[in-house]
């Protein structure tokens, strides 16, 4: 990505400068952390972490902002509209600090998704929906705040995942406490300086820390309902205390999509699609392909065909100029992926592209094309999150449904093939939140997703999502 001079002096500055956002006031935090430049394993930056005396000024202030806040929804709409145009107006500095962060070449799409996403929530308008109750009486269903979110987030898109989020819970009335990933932390606390005189003080509070940190959160007294994105290991846990203090939930948890290709598909048309629904970002999205099953008849051309486009991958910071695909974001996912190629090599795997870390500093893994792998293979049954592909041959359709729901992940998936009615027919068969067809990752901030099984509870975006971060209230009225 290109970055200009100001952008970077700029960025560093902010970057040397974050702090928390606690009651409308940038604070300094009580202990500090290394943050580590995904391109090189060295050390770019320190943040700062809150202890739990700052997120319990943070809860507190996001209860006292709760009422006022939650009184008109056209001037959360307003407030909205305004962080729109900050995240709009200084889109240069947050790619630049989002491509330090997390060394996406992509970052300044997501910051685009980011503008997008919040510019939707700043002109949604929450409906009072009306009940057939008979003569006699009126029944509406209205949309009250759920209260103080603690919102914990993952760090693979933490700009754009921070604002979709808080865009739908700012709207829906809710304050909050965000706190996110210590992996890549310094973005949002660069966002938070941003908008700090955005929200009146106290609606919107970041905090930065580790699991502990969360796990304060979640069990804080003041915390009406708990907002995660993140494994489904921490999942369970966050659901475990959560559930003992009955608090509202909403859980957005890790993926294994399957994609299955009909032997009559359009090839010319697919790859690409599938090409990136399961590389880019190196593979760091919940949503990417993570399993391919592909008909006999057209394994042997998809598989070498994905293999070439690996291969032409030019892979760097995203600094660099031409760099097509960028590290991997943190050193144990750099980790846990390198364990999951050697295994898949041991468990007699054959990479026709890639198949290595890159023998250079950083947490690059080249890109991957395994075949010849089967269910009971690690790379199969579990999330890799990253740049790294098994390609599985079938050759009678009903398998490759078994296959792709055999899992206890239900997130997405996708069909592709030429016959739009029979690929749908069998895209509903799939397991899973979002089922695409003839494309693979596609969203926006109205479109309803949110994981079956393990992949989560409840739904983001759009009018689901509003429900999610608000307590339904029904009024009869007698007349
Ligand atoms: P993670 O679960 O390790 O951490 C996520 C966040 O939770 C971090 O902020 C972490 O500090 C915090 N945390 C960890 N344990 C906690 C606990 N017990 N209590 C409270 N907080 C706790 O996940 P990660 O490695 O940051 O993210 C990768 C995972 O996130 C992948 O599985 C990916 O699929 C998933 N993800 C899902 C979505 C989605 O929308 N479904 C989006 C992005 C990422």
């Amino acid at each position: 990505m290109s970055v200009t001079t100001s952008a970077s002096s700029i960025g560093d500055e902010a970057i040397a400068n974050a702090k928390h956002l606690v009651d409308g006031e940038l604070v300094a935090g009580t202990g500090v952390i290394e943050v580590f430049d995904p391109s090189t394993g060295e050390v770019f930056a320190h943040c700062p972490t809150a202890d739990d005396t700052i997120v319990d000024q943070a809860m507190g202030a996001a209860a006292r902002a709760l009422p006022e806040w939650a009184r008109s929804a056209d001037a959360r709409r307003a407030a909205l509209a305004k962080m729109t145009d900050v995240i709009a107006a200084n889109a240069d500095l947050l790619a630049y600090v989002l491509a330090r962060d997390t060394g996406n070449p992509n970052a300044a799409m997501e910051v685009q998704g980011a503008v997008d996403h919040a510019r939707y929530w700043s002109e949604l308008q929450i409906p009072v929906d009306t009940v057939d109750f008979g003569p006699g009486g009126k029944v509406t269903v209205e949309r009250h705040p759920a209260g103080v979110v603690a919102m914990i987030l993952a760090w693979n898109a933490p700009l754009l995942m921070l604002v979709n989020k808080i865009g739908c819970a700012l709207l829906a009335g809710d304050t909050i406490v965000a706190k996110p990933s210590p992996f890549a932390p310094l973005t949002p606390l660069v966002f938070g300086a941003l908008i700090s005189d955005v929200f009146p003080a106290g609606v919107m509070n970041i905090v930065v820390g580790d699991a502990d940190t969360g796990k304060a959160m979640v069990s804080h007294r003041l915390t009406n309902l708990v907002s995660f994105t993140g494994s489904v290991a921490a999942g369970r846990s966050i659901a475990g205390v959560a559930s003992t203090e009955l608090k509202r939930l909403a859980l957005e948890l890790g993926g294994n999509d399957a994609a299955i290709v009909l032997p009559e598909v359009d090839l010319d048309a697919a790859i690409p699609g599938i090409w990136n629904g399961a590389f880019f970002h190196s593979g760091q999205i919940c949503s990417a392909v993570k399993r391919l099953y592909v008909h006999q008849s057209r394994y042997q051309e998809v598989s070498e065909r994905l293999a070439a486009i690996a291969e032409q991958q030019h892979l760097g910071s995203p600094f660099e100029p031409g760099v097509t695909m960028g590290p991997l974001t943190t050193r144990p996912q750099f980790e846990r992926v390198s364990e999951l190629v050697a295994d898949a090599l041991r468990s007699g795997g054959e990479a026709i592209a890639g198949g290595a870390p890159v023998d250079r500093e950083g947490y690059f893994i080249e890109p991957t094309i395994f075949r010849g792998l089967t269910a009971g293979s690690r790379l199969v049954d579990e999330e890799q999150f990253g740049p790294v592909l098994p390609v599985l041959s079938y050759s009678d359709l009903e398998d490759a449904i078994f296959a792709a729901n055999d899992t206890s992940y239900g997130l997405s998936g996708s069909v592709w093939g030429a016959d739009l009615e029979f690929a749908q027919s069998v895209a509903r068969r799939l397991q899973a939140g979002t089922v695409w067809v003839n494309r693979h990752g596609a969203m926006s901030a109205a479109t309803p997703y949110g994981g079956f099984k393990d992949s989560g509870i409840g739904r983001e975006n759009g009018l689901l999502g509003v429900d999610h971060f608000s307590e339904l209230q029904t009024v009869h009225v007698g007349l």
